[in-house]
């Protein structure tokens, strides 16, 4: 009797079973295993687990188990070292909590370190009944943290290519759309939501000015939007220049001064965030504030550039081939050496529009195009990231370009890097699916390939192929997809020739 009973206080006491430190560099994250035993004598009572939280953790996550034998049932709340952060009684069992966001029923803020309390109610035990619970408590720290996004797992397993929207506003900046009663007002996140889902768009971007605030809106409509990747972003808005950034929900601070912009792009880079300068071929001053991208600027720290801003078409600045578009200034960067991504963005500020608008800013009138290893939030950024992404100006569901270079039994597709000899021929190949009667143009380091393109049309793919020599210095080559009107339907990214970045 006696052994029994210092057997039982042993195991209701708390049990800490291992702390565990991950073994790769990014992912220092602390697993606690918290055990222990309920009776009879726990029936109706809470129960608290105190744990400690070590200063710089960037979120919780609590996974709680139990033997529900004899209808045994526990409750799960959580109380942080100075206040109630939240309960969600016998409906989850597991639950994360951050500082832009947590599962529903908890409350998103700061984890203060110290002693947490995981509270087990008890609604019910049986008087003869034990029943065994494990809490798994993981702590993680600085960039591991908020990178996978709001998705618990990949929407969709599949390596494919997908398509959606990264450049939104809400009411959490200065969009706005019809309220109830039919005037204007700050438009609610779910609306830009509902736009992309009626666009069949496999993802969506939330980009708001600076702040933080839409992340929990987010993490809320993904579990209901369980097919299009909720991603949240936000646009760095300075005096010199906006960018978005994507893959942390950490503050970043945007109140630079005198054209300073590298300490908010290395604090993106420290993050692992992707980062990609908007709309830098605006005008700056007072006809346009901040809006150009006149940053003194580390070019290493930028992943991509917007080459394609839905509202700058609109305001009437021409589709590409005027200075305000992100081309010239994209091409700049790749003939100074740096390999970065093009990608396109609506900058809705109004969820309303749609494609009967006539509006660019309508989202997904401006698609990214991306291969990636699943729909997540994760490897989407990773695919941008690798450059294998092409932009869709209109929108399509279904139009498709490739680019291909090949020379001595090897191969570079958008966004990889071939090494050729000088002199060495290099078989240059475009395709492209579901667009008939087009044509292509190609550019080699920014200028247009005069040649004569002999098409292969074939159903529904386009193809041509030409060969160039190279040069032996660094190279590139991109193509575009343009129907018989002269409308630039499809861009592709660049494929690199014995690129060194
Ligand atoms: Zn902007
Ligand atoms: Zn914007």
């Amino acid at each position: 009797m006696l052994i029994r009973e210092w057997f039982v206080r042993l195991a209701l006491a708390l049990v800490l079973l291992s702390t565990q430190m991950a073994t790769t560099a990014d992912s220092p994250d602390i697993v606690l295993e918290l055990a222990g035993q309920l009776t009879g004598a726990d029936h109706e009572s809470y129960k608290e687990v105190p744990f400690d939280v070590p200063a710089g953790v960037k979120r919780i996550t609590v996974n709680v188990s139990y033997d529900r034998e004899n209808r045994t049932v526990v409750d799960l709340g959580i109380f942080d070292p100075h206040r109630f952060r939240g309960w969600s009684g016998g409906n989850k069992a597991t639950f994360s909590l951050a500082e832009t966001d947590a599962t529903l029923s908890y409350l998103p803020g700061p984890l203060p370190a110290g002693e947490w309390t995981l509270i087990l109610g008890i609604p019910n035990i049986r008087t003869d009944t034990v029943a065994n619970y494990r809490a798994e408590v993981v702590l993680e720290f600085g960039m591991s943290a908020n990178s996978k996004g709001f998705a618990p797992s990949p929407l969709n397993d599949n390596a494919d290519w997908y398509r959606g929207e990264l450049h939104t506003h809400t009411a959490h900046s200065d969009g706005s759309c019809l309220r109830q009663s039919g005037s204007n007002g700050p438009c609610p996140v779910y609306k830009t939501v509902e736009a992309a889902v009626e666009r069949n768009l496999d993802f969506v971007a939330v980009t708001e000015h600076n702040t933080l605030s839409h992340h929990q809106s987010l993490n809320e409509l993904q579990m209901a939007f369980d097919q299009t990747v909720l991603m949240s972003g936000r646009e760095i808005t300075t005096f010199y220049g906006h960018a978005n950034i994507f893959g942390t929900t950490e503050f970043i601070d945007f109140r630079v001064r005198d054209h300073q912009i590298n300490s908010v792009l290395q604090a993106a880079s420290q993050l692992g965030a992707f980062v990609y300068i908007n709309h830098p071929g605006l005008p700056s001053g007072e006809v346009c504030m901040g809006c150009g991208w006149i940053a003194e600027t580390d070019y290493s720290l930028i992943d991509a550039v917007e080459v394609v801003n839905g509202s700058v078409i609109d305001s009437g600045a021409g589709l590409l081939k005027s200075p305000l578009s992100g081309i010239p200034f994209w091409e700049n960067l790749l003939n100074t050496g740096h390999k970065v991504t093009a990608i396109a963005g609506s900058d809705n500020h109004n969820a309303d529009l749609r494609s009967d608008s006539g509006r660019r800013t309508a989202i997904g009138e401006v698609t990214t195009v991306v291969f990636a290893r699943t729909l997540s939030q994760q490897d989407l950024l990773e695919g941008l990231r690798s450059g294998r992404a092409f932009i869709d100006l209109e929108g399509s569901a279904d139009r498709f370009v490739e680019l291909r270079a090949e020379a001595g039994g090897e191969h570079a597709l958008m966004g990889e890097t071939l090494v050729v000899a000088a002199g060495d021929d290099i078989r240059v190949t475009v395709s492209a699916q579901n667009t008939p009667d087009a044509t292509f143009a190609l550019y080699h380091n920014g200028a247009l390939v005069n040649v004569e393109l002999d098409y292969v049309r074939d159903d529904d793919l386009l193809e041509t192929t030409i060969t160039l020599q190279a040069t032996g210095e660094s190279e590139w080559l991109r193509a575009e997809v343009v129907s018989t009107q002269g409308k630039v339907l499809l861009m592709s990214n660049a494929v690199y020739v014995n690129f060194l970045d």
